[in-house]
């Protein structure tokens, strides 16, 4: 039952943080919605050799048990394109092609694959593209266009200067626009920029003139850390401002990271709840438990749980207890002891050697409890409000008019 202290901080926090999402259409991709009401989804990309199929269904393997609801795979030649069957026979998440250059593995992808991503700045000749929009239309699935700074054409460049927002905003529109010509219009798309202010200013732009779902991502982010935290800048604010339908955390370092950051992302402004947050003290001269070393251990052990739950380590009871009170259940060190609480009411003290395994014990007893109570994972704002130059009709907004300046940001 929702104490009146749970209550208050609901309603606070419908004062202070309400996101409104960007209302876009949705597309399919395997059975994952994408766009529209469905909750913003978390994707990676395998860094093995496609044609290494055991490294890459392992991987896979690995990649679906963190959480990742869609994968996507490099098909830079065509033993890669021919391994792709056996690569999908093993999933259980919408598998993506990824291609570069070579319309013809687009095709021979499109027959296997749940989603075709090209880059229309490097497909080369438009009849290839057609060819491919065939191919897609055969079976049914979406494409993602994905616009990079790095290979933007030739005559936006020269208009203006470099890769900039607005050059990656036009890009993306000129794409979208040429396809719906031809009649299509299953399809996200995706604006990368290695820089964050970039990523943001043209993913902003294209937000404000089309209802398709966006891919949000800072490509070339950098290591686990410094591209976990250009990442969170980055999709973090876009988010925050309504703006993504599914991420990609783009990290030099185990994809099982990416899925694992983009959560907390998600986590971290309320637009999905899935798993265990774990809330630790950062520790000072007061501590008398390792809170360091049990944070960690719990986040390990605890990460096949998919229910929501705040789990508290803290080093004292000093603070420790009022700091955990907005935990579902916790720890705080105390006396040469471990004091167990829930909902910040103390429940009994632990030795500190059983203290992991009496806290992974409740926490999972907690989950099933709360799992037996029907507590859904997912959180999705609504996007009633969300303001955009984009009209609501199937009709493209941005032919013949100036793409706006940045400087109208809200
Ligand atoms: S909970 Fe205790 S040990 Fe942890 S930071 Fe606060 S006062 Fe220090």
């Amino acid at each position: 039952m929702e104490t009146s202290r749970e209550a208050k901080r609901k309603d606070s926090k419908k004062n202070t943080m309400h996101i409104t999402r960007r209302k876009t259409r949705q597309i399919t991709v395997g059975k994952l919605k994408i766009g529209g009401d469905a909750p913003v989804s978390v994707q990676s990309m395998c860094s093995t050799d496609t044609r290494d199929v055991a490294a890459t269904i392992e991987q896979i393997r690995q990649l679906e048990a963190a959480g990742c609801e869609v994968i996507r795979v490099a098909v830079p030649d065509d033993e890669a394109a021919a391994v792709l069957p056996q690569i999908k026979a093993a999933m259980t998440v919408p598998l993506i092609a990824d291609i570069h250059f070579d319309h013809r593995l687009a095709l021979k992808a499109a027959e296997v694959v749940d989603c075709v991503r090209i880059n229309p700045g490097n497909i080369g000749a438009w009849w290839k593209v057609e060819e491919v929009i065939k191919a897609v239309n055969e079976r049914g699935i979406p494409l993602r266009i994905g616009v990079n700074g790095g290979s933007l054409e030739r005559p936006l460049l020269d208009k203006y200067g470099w890769p900039s927002p607005e050059a990656l905003a036009e890009s993306a529109l000129n794409a979208v626009h040429a396809l719906e010509d031809v009649g299509f219009t299953n399809m996200k798309v995706s604006l990368k920029a290695s820089d964050v202010h970039h990523a943001i200013d043209a993913y902003w732009l294209f937000a404000h003139q089309s209802d398709y779902p966006l891919h949000i991502g800072i490509t070339e982010a950098g290591t686990a850390l410094t591209g976990a935290v250009k990442s969170t800048m980055g999709l973090g604010y876009l988010l925050s401002q309504g703006i993504g339908d599914t991420l990609r955390v783009s990290l030099a370092a185990d994809p099982v990271e990416e899925v694992k950051v983009g959560f907390e992302i998600l986590k971290s402004l309320e637009l999905r709840h899935r798993g265990i947050n774990v809330i630790a003290c950062p520790t000072c001269g007061r501590v008398e438990i390792d809170v360091v070393k049990l944070a960690n251990e719990l986040e390990k052990k605890l990460g096949h749980i998919t229910t929501p739950l705040n789990v508290s380590v803290l080093g004292c009871v000093v603070n420790g207890i009022g700091e955990g009170k907005e935990a579902d259940i916790g720890i705080a060190g105390g006396e040469g002891k471990g004091i167990l609480f829930k909902k910040g009411k103390l429940v009994r003290k632990v030795p500190i050697e059983e203290l992991m395994d009496t806290l992974i014990q409740e926490v999972e007893l907690m989950a099933k409890e709360k799992e037996a109570e029907g507590n859904g994972t997912v959180v999705v704002p609504s996007n009633e409000g969300w303001e955009s130059m984009a009209p609501e009709s199937d009709r493209p907004s941005t032919r013949g008019k100036e793409i706006p300046v940045l400087s109208s940001k809200p």
